[in-house]
């Protein structure tokens, strides 16, 4: 019988751990949830040759309740968001889109939660009003927390009043806002249009930021402002995305999917994006959903594998090479592992051994045709009927039962 001491305490071992500064090959140990210095000899031993460990990804950009919402059919590429969001009124009608609104809140930021876990982001920035099951202690992924924020200075009828939320945000937190999100004039004079209101300091995070021009990423930079980059939704509404090369150099830059409605299906997917662009170095593409998006919004035991942050983590094989393309690349089936909070959540299946040692609970899915193991707390039916590629496996006693109910 596993102790409950065990359950918590993990020392994984021959794995190489990477983060955007180096690589390290000491075991990584865990305890209480937390990456420890050490573990007492007792703990529960992995040994992962051949594999490679990165800090949970933190996704800086999503709304989580409208991932299983259907996008606008259209090619269309529009000159700012504002007209995206005109074009989108009238899709609100669509019977799909009122079908898949019928789907409590609630289920629905589960399935974003969800969404985000199975490519490896434990951690997200969720741009909208909270909810109370953003507090729950099953939510799939860990939150950006105490944070202020309001939607775009053209949008004022959503979300709380831009230089009120501002104000109210203490100067040790970040203020989100989607910013310069297109590629007209409205969207070339936000910047100055947010400075001249007093809003542009070294808690803004500005989202998307594709009308930037040189000048105005200059003077981000140096008021200590961070910009979030959601390459995939600027290319679909906008047709274009912002040069990310300076901003990233200056470590002002975090990567962010946006949700399904515009963006990207996951974290790896638009990693993939970047990783298609020539403009940043590999350790940099890391960096985005990293070290770099942690520093931005403030999250300091988040994106990092030092000893006092949180034990979540992405476990993958190690395919030889540079080490961070065995990450930027592949899809969320490949992943080996996500861990939170110390405990395996997703797993390939020979991990049973770990979920046992951990105490999880597990149920047999299949993810994008591939068998996996998902921790149980996470297996509503309600939230994985949203996420196409993801399937309840029938267990023996479910085979039973439908043979039973069939008589
Ligand atoms: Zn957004």
């Amino acid at each position: 019988m596993v102790t409950r001491s065990a359950q918590t305490h993990a020392s994984l071992c021959g794995a190489t751990c990477l983060l955007p500064e180096g690589a390290s090959r000491a075991p990584l140990q865990m305890r209480g949830g937390y990456i420890a210095a050490s573990v007492p000899a007792w703990a529960y031993r992995l040994d992962l040759p051949d594999h490679l460990i990165f800090p949970g990804l933190i996704n800086a950009h999503d709304h989580l309740h409208v991932n299983a919402v259907p996008p606008l059919a259209t090619t269309e590429v529009f000159a700012n968001s504002y007209a995206w969001i005109d074009a989108f009124q009238a899709h609100f009608g669509a019977p799909s889109v009122e079908a898949a609104l019928q789907v409590s809140k609630a289920v629905r930021l589960r399935h974003g939660g969800l969404k985000n876990l199975l490519a490896g982001a434990t951690c997200v920035a969720h741009h909208d009003p909270w909810h109370e099951v953003l507090d729950a202690g099953d939510f799939p992924v860990a939150l950006l927390r105490d944070y202020g924020w309001s939607y775009a200075l053209g949008w004022s009828f959503y979300g709380p009043p831009v230089q009120q939320s501002f104000a109210r945000t203490p100067m040790d937190r970040p203020w989100l806002i989607h910013l310069a999100e297109g590629t007209d004039a409205t969207a070339q004079t936000e910047l100055a249009q947010l400075d001249q209101l007093g809003c542009l300091d070294s808690r803004s995070i500005l989202v998307h930021g594709v009308g930037l021009c040189e000048q105005d990423i200059e003077r981000i930079i140096a008021t200590g402002a961070g910009v979030v980059w959601c390459p995939t939704s600027n290319q679909r509404l906008l047709g274009r995305t912002l040069h990310p090369r300076r901003l990233a150099d200056a470590g002002r830059l975090a990567l962010g999917t946006d949700s399904r409605l515009s963006g990207s299906r996951d974290l790896l997917e638009e990693l993939r994006h970047v990783a298609a662009g020539s403009e940043l170095e590999t350790w940099q593409w890391l960096g985005l959903v990293t070290a770099d998006a942690a520093r931005i919004l403030r999250m300091p035991s988040r994106g990092a594998l030092h000893p006092g942050a949180h034990a979540d983590l992405v476990v993958v094989e190690d395919r030889g090479g540079d080490p961070v393309r065995s990450l930027v690349g592949i899809s969320r089936a490949q992943l080996r592992a996500v861990v939170r909070d110390g405990l395996p959540r997703i797993a390939d299946p020979d991990f049973a051994d770990w979920f046992d040692a951990a105490g999880v609970e597990t149920v047999p899915i299949t993810l994008d045709g591939r068998p996996k193991l998902l921790a149980k707390s996470l297996a509503d039916p309600e939230v994985i009927a949203l996420e196409p590629g993801l399937e309840l496996r029938p267990t023996h006693s479910g085979a039973a039962f439908s043979l039973e109910a069939c008589y």
